[in-house]
């Protein structure tokens, strides 16, 4: 049996191509995994729990349907999906990760982040992280009007577009140093995270002991899942595994 991680699905109507391949994953996981791990950005675009924007509904009633049927959901919550709350993790039977996770995997201890907090070098992001998901601004947020909401998101949004295209792809990557010291500090030797989109496998050395960071892919051209098992973990097309396990 396997454990599978993905992340940066960034689902939204805009992407019906991506919504009907993930939800054909779903069904398939559902009858081959032990446990499904969604490392954040899962949508596109999610405004509070009350948002049923099509097709958040059908993607929610899918992820109740896997973890009933017995497969172990965890959510994690992305840039783009940080107010997933309560309510989403009650309808879909998932736990929700803390931003920093430690996960025992087939004997190998594992830390599990989204990955924007290990991109230090971007100061104004940071700050913009630390200021959007503070309580108070949060329940702010979450108290006006979904309308409302989606206007400011949107405004937001295209804020971040442009000041994206002034930073340097050095700027918006993780920090190496910032990796290290985290997994120093939760005591791993092995780390997964998403959201940089720049799937790959880093395997680096401190102080002679040996480090692996795997990086997810995302879905906007990759559809990218990472299948582990006791064997190891193999980054892995979408497709790919669908044609494997059908
Ligand atoms: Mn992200």
């Amino acid at each position: 049996m396997t454990t599978l991680f993905v992340s940066d699905l960034h689902l939204s109507p805009d992407r019906p191509r991506q919504v009907e391949l993930f939800l054909k994953f779903l069904a398939q996981a559902q009858m081959r995994a032990d446990a499904l791990y969604i490392l954040g950005d899962l949508f596109e675009m999610w405004l509070g729990d009350d948002d049923d924007t099509s097709p958040h509904k059908q993607i929610v009633d899918a992820l109740g349907a896997i973890s009933r049927a017995g497969v172990k959901l965890h959510v994690g919550h992305g840039n783009r999906d940080f107010l997933l709350g309560q309510r989403f993790a009650r309808r879909t039977g998932a736990t929700l990760l803390q931003d920093y996770e430690i996960i025992d995997l087939y004997g190998e201890r594992t830390l599990l982040t989204h990955g924007d907090l290990l991109c230090t070098k971007d100061i104004k992001y940071q700050r913009f992280r630390k200021f959007v998901r503070s309580p108070l601004v949060r329940a702010a947020f979450l108290r006006i009007p979904l309308s409302l909401r989606r206007r400011i998101a949107f405004k937001t949004q295209s804020g971040t577009k442009a000041s994206m295209r002034t930073k340097t792809n050095f700027v918006m990557d993780v920090d190496d140093d910032t990796v290290s010291n985290m997994m120093m500090k939760y005591k791993v030797k092995f780390l997964i995270h998403g959201h940089t989109h720049r799937p790959d496998i880093h395997d680096f050395h401190v102080d002679g002991a040996a480090y692996r960071r795997i990086v997810l892919g995302d879905w906007y051209e990759q559809d990218y899942v990472l299948v582990c098992d006791k064997n190891g973990a193999r980054p892995t097309r979408v497709t790919e595994y669908l044609r494997k396990t059908a």
